[in-house]
């Protein structure tokens, strides 16, 4: 059992992803931040688009839903906030299964950024869609959510396997990189940040990343050790709101 997945950059500053499972040659396409470059991505592959996974309702997730449907006849799958934007085939909350082929996601509830946000893991293959809730050295504004909501979703995601990819929706990596090291003086941040300046220098992406690595550096998930006294969603509140109000 194994899946492929297809990483391109769309909008100004989202990812799509593209998986398709290897026993069957089905696909999925998660999230639509951009129909028309989707469509091409597939036409590129030859691949056959079965399921649309939606991670939340924002356009730049959802928007493309329809075109992409139409033009595809794919099942739409995604929490039931989706239908504030766009309507959904099945809706699916933290708990459930959804196949793919031979392939199994399962629904990791993640809200916060919006309250009925939704990741995809596939344990089998070690890889994550998470959306907009935890990016490369950050995480996703909380729009709805509270800060213990996001911290319960955050935590969820930190107890998958060190060596999951975690397939984030935006490469806002760089900015992230500046605002970490202006609340944690750890050398590992240090190095990583310098890297991370580096790749992005010469175009790279960065994202995939992985749950060990968020887990050492991303300071939000170090929240409880950058602020030590306070309840871990106090202390994760406290560097959200850093972030909200940080120019840099
Ligand atoms: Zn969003
Ligand atoms: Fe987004």
């Amino acid at each position: 059992m194994s899946v492929t997945v297809h990483q391109f950059p769309c909008l100004s500053d989202n990812y799509g992803f593209l998986v398709r499972d290897d026993a069957t040659g089905l696909a999925a396409c998660i999230d639509t931040p951009d129909a028309p470059a989707i469509l091409a991505e597939l036409a590129k592959l030859g691949w056959k688009l079965d399921l649309i996974l939606n991670t939340h309702w924002h356009p730049d997730h959802a928007g493309g839903n329809a075109a992409i449907k139409a033009a595809t006849g794919a099942t739409v799958v995604g929490p039931a906030e989706v239908e504030r934007l766009t309507p959904v085939d099945r809706q699916v909350a933290g708990g459930d299964t959804v196949k793919l082929g031979e392939t199994r996601f399962a629904v990791i509830e993640s809200g916060g950024h919006t309250l009925g946000h939704i990741a995809f893991h596939d344990a089998a293959d070690k890889v994550a869609f998470v959306g907009d809730t935890l990016f490369t050295l950050g995480c996703g504004r909380l729009f709805e959510g509270t800060p213990a909501q996001m911290w319960d979703s955050l935590a969820r995601l930190a107890a998958l396997p060190d060596d999951t990819a975690v397939y984030c929706a935006h490469e806002y990596t760089a900015s992230n990189a500046r605002f970490a090291l202006s609340v944690d003086a750890s050398p590992e941040l240090k190095t990583r940040a310098e890297a991370i300046f580096a790749a992005r220098e010469r175009g790279e992406w960065t994202v995939p990343t992985t749950i060990g690595l968020e887990k050492a550096t991303n300071p939000f998930l170090r929240a409880p050790l950058l602020k030590p006294g306070m309840a871990p969603h106090e202390a994760f509140g406290a560097v959200r709101a850093a972030k909200d109000a940080f120019k840099g």
